[in-house]
């Protein structure tokens, strides 16, 4: 059995008034993600673990902050580029478990949604898909609020022919 597995690390600096986007869902909060595209931590941090399982670079290597095409990107446009990629290397996503580590705001209330957008997405059941959340306990940056972090853990498996 060809089976692969990938991680994905990614964090952003946090700022008032900024836009906070998860798994493509809208986050009520006064604080949001300072970054080049729409800064959706989560899915950044999926899609680099998509592509480290695949063993195809990250997602910098395709959608480089040089190029003005990917400023304030829906970032659900990457993972639809990294699904691509499974299929077209003849894999399929067997889960993905997905770990939010920031102080504020809550968002517990948010994780249907979330599962149920990257789900779709990625045309897998929503049992496929975990996603759970952590604080540091008011340690470091992201207890400042002051950051968020997103870690992603992936499992391909190649298709039978
Ligand atoms: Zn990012």
């Amino acid at each position: 059995m060809d089976i692969r597995i990938g991680n994905g690390i990614d964090f952003h600096k946090l700022k008032a008034g900024e836009n906070l986007v998860l798994g493509g869902v809208e986050i009520d909060s006064p604080i949001g993600t300072v970054a080049y595209s729409d800064g959706d931590v989560l899915i950044h941090a999926l899609v680099d673990s998509i592509l480290g399982a695949l063993s195809l670079g990250d997602l910098g290597t395709y959608f480089p902050t040089s190029d003005k095409r990917w400023k304030n990107a829906d970032s659900m446009l990457f993972l639809t580029f990294a699904n691509n990629k499974i299929n077209e290397l003849g894999y399929r996503l067997l889960n993905a478990d997905i770990t939010m580590i920031l102080q504020s705001p809550s968002i517990c209330e948010y994780r249907n949604n979330i599962i149920n957008n990257i789900s779709t997405k990625l045309n897998v059941n929503s049992n496929q898909i975990s996603f759970k959340a952590t604080t540091t306990d008011h340690l470091g940056f992201i207890g400042k609020k002051e950051g968020i972090a997103s870690f992603v853990s992936t499992l391909l498996i190649r298709n039978e022919n």
